[in-house]
């Protein structure tokens, strides 16, 4: 494969790190940087969304949301405008559904954009640990209505003259099936990513500022539990202290890298 003379995320003697020689099964946490370089904005970085404009930290702020009407529908254009509609898959993306065919992989992602799914991991392997922009779901509680539908049948309710359509089923309040600040994460995700964190050998935390819950939690726990922590990130996160390597190369460089590695290891 590689003969070693440009491999850039090695240690400072050449040497593989001898996480990289590690069988057993690998999590894959994900950030917002890894869909930067697919055109979509991350929210905390320098260029973030937030950042820029904090307009857009309201439109994700669940109790505000229910009650002022005027911004939901701005959260409906800004979800119509969404970049993540056009968004392809980068190589980072790529790189992990590669993974798959050598390693056994559990994708963890704090992105709503589905490029996991689009780039070709099976849907069952990836855990969307803030839910996704492309389903729609009514804000009553289950036992009263538990709407779901698309967020495209949705937005062409906005487009033919509805700015914030109500549930069709009991006249309520829609929201995209993503997780708002506010809101709590669903219980059955949660206590899933934290079981993959506990059995995992290898956790690649990759493109997260690892400051908002539960990617943070999961780090340390896969480190209490056994588990290299490697980070894969281009700012300093909270956990760099805990983590068996830090890698601050480009994610769509850094991880085709990391993968080809993984999947040399035999795993028999
Ligand atoms: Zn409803």
């Amino acid at each position: 494969m590689s003969d070693g003379t440009d491999r850039a995320s090695t240690t400072d003697t050449g040497e593989i790190p001898e996480w990289r020689k590690r069988a057993g099964p690998v999590a894959v946490l994900t950030g917002a940087g890894i869909s930067t370089s697919s055109g979509i904005p991350d929210f905390r970085g320098p260029q973030g969304v937030w950042t820029k404009n904090p307009i857009a930290e309201l439109t994700a702020n669940y109790v505000d949301y229910l009650r002022d009407p005027e911004l939901r529908v701005r959260s409906w254009i800004a979800r119509r405008d969404n970049p993540a509609w056009q968004a392809e898959p980068n190589e980072g993306h790529a790189a992990l559904v590669e993974l798959e065919r050598h390693r056994s992989v559990r994708v963890l992602t704090q992105n709503i954009d589905r490029l996991h799914h689009k780039a070709g991991s099976t849907p069952r392997k990836v855990l969307e640990l803030h839910g996704n922009m492309f389903e729609a779901v009514c804000t009553q509680p289950a036992w009263r209505c538990g709407w779901t539908g698309t967020m495209r049948e949705v937005l062409d309710r906005v487009a033919a003259g509805e700015p914030d359509p109500p549930c069709e089923r009991c006249g309520g309040i829609l929201k995209a099936a993503t997780v708002m600040f506010g809101q709590n994460l669903d219980e059955e995700v949660l206590g899933l990513a934290g079981a993959i964190a506990r059995g995992t050998a290898v956790f690649l935390a990759v493109g997260s500022s690892l400051r908002v819950q539960p990617a943070a939690g999961l780090c340390e726990l896969a480190v209490m539990h056994g588990a290299d922590l490697v980070i894969v990130n281009n700012e300093p996160t909270p956990y760099d202290d805990l983590a068996t390597e830090v890698v601050r190369k480009p994610i769509s460089e850094a991880l085709p890298r990391i993968v080809a590695e993984l999947a040399a290891v035999k795993t028999g």
